[in-house]
């Protein structure tokens, strides 16, 4: 048997392992697993370098070991260099090797390049940083940050070039990476510095949170005539772009996708 998994502390709501075990299923992979792996913070280095001797080809790391997981690779892509996270470790050849794969996962489900529109990033945290990485990178015109605690939407910019902004104007591309909406819907439009009547036609909306039902901020959106993306649609972009690393096979995305969903919606 061979093993995946996702660590976080605690794990109990994620998705990942309805849809990678959809996945492996759907590839064939008859001997392959993805479990939860409950992680407390003081745990996770000595375990992480436990993992291959027990079976261990790789892992998904979430909230709150993203830096850990970078911290204990031996190698890191790029973009988990850059961003200063790592949402997935690979163990080949005896190292441990640490790739983001949220920043592809996010320009993997835009519907066109970002290149020469303008993004608003709403957010500091691990997902604004993969985000104004990956919009930066693929040669967005104007990136723009806002955090509710401004200082770290500042040291952001200032480490990866994009602008930190207090009072953020609308831009062609709006992602929404904080938390907010994840368990009072209700507050979105309290919490955000954007107003539902600024999300108009032409613009698109991406929200990295998903909950059953939807979210107030893509609900808004969509009802005045704006593109949205699902943050489910980034969770299995991110998703794909990791069991391909493990894998080396194209990922069933659909599998994924439908997976994902099901569970969202129960
Ligand atoms: P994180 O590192 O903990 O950052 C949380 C962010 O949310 C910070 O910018 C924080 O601002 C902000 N925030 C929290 N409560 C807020 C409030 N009441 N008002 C305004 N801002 C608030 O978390 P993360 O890893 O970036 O994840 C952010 C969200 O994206 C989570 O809901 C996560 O589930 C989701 N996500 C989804 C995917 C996907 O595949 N769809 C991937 C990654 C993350 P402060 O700095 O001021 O605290």
């Amino acid at each position: 048997m061979i093993y995946l998994g996702v660590c976080g502390w605690p794990v109990a709501h994620s998705r990942s392992p309805q849809m990678h075990n959809a996945a492996l299923a759907a590839a064939g992979l008859a001997d392959w697993r993805y479990l939860r792996l409950p992680l407390p913070p003081g745990l996770f280095a000595e375990t992480v370098r436990a993992l291959p001797a027990a079976g261990f080809r790789g892992v998904n790391v979430t909230i709150p070991h993203k830096h850990a997981a970078l911290a204990v690779a031996d190698r890191a892509s790029d973009a988990a260099q850059a961003i200063g996270a790592a949402n997935t470790l690979t163990f080949e050849d005896g190292a441990i090797v640490a790739d983001n794969t949220d920043a592809p996962g996010l320009l993997g489900a835009l519907p066109y390049s970002p290149a020469g529109k303008t993004a608003l990033i709403l957010g500091a945290g691990g997902a604004g940083r993969a985000a104004a990485w990956a919009l930066k990178g693929a040669g967005a015109a104007d990136v723009a940050i806002w955090n509710r605690t401004p200082e770290r939407a500042i040291a952001l910019a200032a480490q990866l070039g994009v602008r930190a902004v207090e009072t953020p104007e609308m831009a062609e591309i709006l992602v929404n990476c904080t938390s907010v909406g994840l368990n009072d819907p209700e507050a979105t439009f309290k919490a955000l510095p954007v107003r539902a009547d600024e999300l108009g036609a032409g613009s698109l909306v991406v929200d990295m949170v998903y909950r059953a039902g939807g979210t107030h901020l893509l609900e808004a959106a969509r009802t005045r005539g704006a593109g949205v993306i699902d943050g489910l649609e980034i969770l299995v972009a991110q998703g794909a772009a990791s069991f391909e690393r493990w894998t080396g096979l194209e990922a069933p995305r659909e599998a994924m996708r439908v997976a994902a969903t099901t569970i969202a919606e129960t």
